[in-house]
Order: C-alpha cells, then sequence, then structure tokens
C-alpha cells in the first residue's frame, strides 16, 4: 500500500525541520510499505521562498535590480544553512550546493531579462515560482540518501501534465496518470521513496507551469490520484481542521473527522488550511485525506473522507470572512422584470470580482450580494452604467454598498433535513445582539452563511463556538 505524503514550506524549513521530517517518513514508509513525498518550497515564517523569488521577479519588472542582488545571499543562506547542517562536508555537499547555485543564477539571469524588457510574461513568473520547490526537495532527498533513506529527488515536471494557464494551471487526468505512474510505479516496486516537488507541472510541450499559490496541497492529491494511493495525508504546522480560528476562540478544537463536502465549504469560506482545489482528485477516487502536525506527530490529525456518522443538527465548525462588501440593487420598479440579476451579474463578470454570497427577496425589489472591499468600488459603478436608463426612469431607486462587513459560516453535513439548525444558529446570534443582514444556504444544507457588521463578527464566531462546544 502506498502513502502519498506532502510536506508544507515549515516542514522542510530548516534543517531541523527536515531531519523531524525525515523521521516521519521513514516511520511511515516502515509502517505502509512504501510512500511518495511531495515537498512546498523551504519556509519558516514569515519569510518563504516562493515569496522570495516572486517578490524578486517583481521589483525586476520595477526595474530594480539591486533588489534582486540582495535577495541571492538570502536565498543562498537559507538553503545553504540546511544544507551544511544536514550533509557532512565533501564531494556531496558540494554537489548540491552547486545545484542550489545552479538555480540561483538562473533565477538571476530571468530576472535580469525581466528588467531588461519591462515585462514579466506568466511562464516567466513560473519558471521563477517553481524553484524553491525544485531546490527544497533536492536537499531533503540527498539528507534522506544520507541516512540510508534511497530516495530519488523528481520535479512533477516530469508527472502532472497541465493546460497552459500558467499561474493557475489545471491537470490534464487522463496525460498525469499515465505519466506519473508510469515514472514511479517502478521506484516505488524498487523500494525508492520519490520525493516531488509541490507546486509546479508542466504544458505537454514541457514547459514549466504552477498550480497556484498553495498549490502542493493539490499536487499531493493530483499524485495520490495518479498512483491511487491507500491515503493522502498533509503533513504542515497545525493539528488539523480547527473548529474555528483560534486567534478568536482560544479554546477551538480540531476536528477529528470530516467528510469532503464540509471541508469544501470551509476552503470556500477562507480557512487556511488547505488548497481549494485539492479535494477535488482525492474525492474522485474516495480516498482519504489526512491533516497531520510535523511538529506534533502523535496527534491524530483531521482525517477527511467521503461519509462519516452523523449526528443530527451537528454543526461542526465556524468561519469568518472579512474585508467584504455587500451591494444592493434596489428598486420598486424592478419587480416581474426579466433580466434584471443576469444583467446584474454579467456586469459583476466585467469587473472579474468573484460573487462570495447572493440572496434576493420573495419581493424582487431588491438583489444583494457579497464582493470583496476591494472590488466593491468599481462594481457599483458598472452597475450604474448598466442601469443608467432604469435609474434615470426611477425603476431603480438605489444601487448602493454596504462596507465594512464579513460572512459568517457554519459547517456541518448534520444539518441536512434536520429542521430548527438555521433557527439555534440566528438565535444564538440574535442573543449576542449581533444583527443579520442577509442570509444565504447552500442546496447541499451543509453550510448556512450570513453577513454581519464587520466589527461584529468576532462576537458571532465566539457566540456560534460556544454553541458548537454545548450541542
Ligand atoms: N510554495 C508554493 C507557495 O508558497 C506552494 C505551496 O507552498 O503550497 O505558494
Ligand atoms: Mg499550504
Amino acid at each position: 500500500m502506498t502513502l502519498v505524503m506532502k510536506f508544507g514550506g515549515t516542514s522542510v524549513g530548516s534543517a531541523e525541520a527536515m531531519r523531524q521530517t525525515a523521521d516521519i517518513i521513514e516511520q511511515f514508509k516502515k509502517e505502509w510499505g512504501s510512500t511518495v513525498v511531495i515537498a512546498s518550497a523551504m519556509g519558516s515564517k514569515p519569510v518563504k521562498v516562493t515569496d522570495l523569488l516572486l517578490n524578486g521577479s517583481k521589483a525586476a519588472l520595477a526595474g530594480d535590480m539591486d533588489e534582486v542582488t540582495q535577495l541571492l545571499p538570502k536565498l543562498r543562506t537559507i538553503h545553504f544553512d540546511a544544507i551544511e547542517e544536514l550533509i557532512p562536508a565533501g564531494d556531496k555537499q558540494t554537489a548540491l550546493k552547486e545545484e542550489i547555485d545552479q538555480y540561483l543564477t538562473y533565477f538571476h539571469n530571468i530576472c535580469q531579462a525581466i528588467s531588461f524588457l519591462r515585462e514579466i510574461s506568466p511562464r516567466a513568473s513560473d519558471a521563477i515560482g517553481g524553484m524553491g520547490e525544485q531546490m527544497s526537495i533536492r536537499i531533503l532527498a540527498a539528507y534522506m540518501s544520507e541516512r540510508g533513506t534511497p530516495t530519488e529527488a523528481i520535479d512533477a515536471t516530469e508527472l502532472i501534465v497541465t493546460d497552459d494557464n500558467f499561474t493557475n494551471a489545471t491537470p490534464l487526468i487522463d496525460e498525469t496518470n499515465a505519466q506519473t505512474m508510469a515514472r514511479l510505479k517502478p521506484l516505488i516496486e524498487q523500494g525508492i521513496t520519490p520525493i516531488v516537488t509541490g507546486f509546479i507541472g508542466a504544458t505537454t510541450d514541457g514547459i514549466t507551469t504552477t498550480l497556484g499559490r498553495g498549490g502542493s496541497d493539490y499536487s499531493a492529491a493530483i499524485i495520490g490520484r495518479a498512483i491511487e494511493a491507500a491515503e493522502v495525508w498533509i503533513w504542515t504546522d497545525v493539528d488539523g481542521v480547527m473548529s474555528t480560528d483560534p486567534r478568536i476562540v482560544p479554546d477551538a478544537q480540531t476536528i477529528p473527522e470530516l467528510t469532503y463536502l464540509e471541508v469544501s465549504e470551509l476552503a470556500f469560506y477562507g480557512a487556511q488550511v488547505l488548497h481549494p482545489r485539492t479535494m477535488r482528485p482525492v474525492m474522485q477516487l474516495g480516498i482519504p485525506l489526512r491533516i497531520k502536525n510535523t511538529f506534533n506527530p502523535d496527534s491524530p490529525g483531521t482525517v477527511i473522507v467521503k461519509e462519516r456518522e452523523l449526528k443530527a443538527g451537528n454543526i461542526r465548525a465556524v468561519t469568518g470572512i472579512r474585508e467584504l462588501s455587500m451591494i444592493s440593487v434596489e428598486g420598486r420598479g424592478m419587480l416581474g422584470v426579466h433580466g434584471v440579476a443576469a444583467r446584474a451579474f454579467k456586469s459583476v463578470a466585467e469587473s472579474e470580482a468573484s460573487v462570495l454570497l447572493i440572496s434576493q427577496s420573495s419581493s424582487e425589489q431588491s438583489i444583494c450580494f457579497v464582493v470583496q472591499q476591494k472590488n466593491s468600488a468599481d462594481v457599483v459603478q458598472r452597475l450604474e452604467t448598466e442601469f443608467a436608463d432604469e435609474i434615470k426612469v426611477r425603476n431603480i431607486d438605489c444601487i448602493a454598498a454596504n462596507e465594512n462587513v464579513a460572512i459568517l459560516t457554519v459547517v456541518g453535513s448534520g444539518m441536512q433535513g434536520v429542521p430548527g439548525v438555521s433557527g439555534r444558529f440566528l438565535g444564538a446570534l440574535g442573543d449576542s445582539s449581533i444583527s443579520v443582514m442577509a442570509i444565504a444556504q447552500g442546496s447541499s444544507e451543509c453550510s448556512i452563511s450570513v453577513v454581519v457588521a464587520e466589527d461584529q463578527v468576532s462576537a458571532g464566531i465566539q457566540a456560534i463556538h460556544k454553541m458548537i462546544l454545548e450541542q
């Protein structure tokens, strides 16, 4: 049985973290028979190698090569410090350092081209962004071989075939499955642990792409599906998915078990745990996905499965998203008029704002929806242009933005078909004097969201979390 394990930036962020990660890999390789490892770029908070690389490319775009030159020793030190602690001085250490230096030279050269042209293409950005993973896996693989565990460092450009939507590419499933199987299976059969770059893939022409920021989780799920792994584990620096943000509620708890659906709702609503596209590949084969803490490996973490035993009315988690704006289009003249909603959302789509929640009153006299604050002014302006005629004849009275709102969401499959959950939820908010400006429930009945004033969202989360603990 093969276990796919992904290690995030902090899990490979220093020599010490890599040692712990190597212990974990060896332990679970023994228990499961074989493992495939996916790793992110090195990143000990707050410095992430991927950020440094991409910041370098932005500085280059602004013509600031001094900034790029200053980044080079920083990047070198992060990697060389780890190498010097993990690999004894000698030929292997020298060779590994040379490899890292080659990537840094390559980074410098691309930045020079960007600065010269004052232009950055998405593919240049991906070539730069993916280098963090290419460096980190080489160090981890060399270190593990040094410890006596046979490994091979593999660039996912050899495994994950994607479309050419650079910086946010989508894998081509059949090609990826075939290529990954062909490359990894023989290694697994020989007892070699592949150590694969997260985050990157390549087009059918072999040009490096990336799967979007935070995409290493997604890489692990894609590879897990390709080799039909028994489970996929995401090793990170938290114990799992929490019942809410522990900065708001100190007694937030790790949720032991969630369904795919529940987690998708959570990811959508801003829980910072998993890359939002991660669930898809594992869901297709029903592969359990587990979130574990590298720095607390004995904690069971959170396991995400297809189905779990439900306790009626069971709310699992509450989350909040801030810095939103609620936009409403109101007017008595809208009643029974066709196409108002379609035209409104067409305008929103043209602004490239994404809509987080929609609600319309049954009187058809207002539509309201929520977008990110940063898009608010643009969306309002587009709506005013679109509906200029209706505004003139007063069929639409007002297009207004209510800035500084937040969405508070409760998630739990146990709510399905159970009457009274939304009543208890709204009651708890009312008891804390929090007024609800709009409400929406997904048809999956797996989540309910409300719009509240931004300065009330923390109090709302605290009140609902109390309810979760008491249910
Ligand atoms: N290193 C990439 C990023 O920072 C991918 C990842 O860490 O998941 O976005
Ligand atoms: Mg991540």
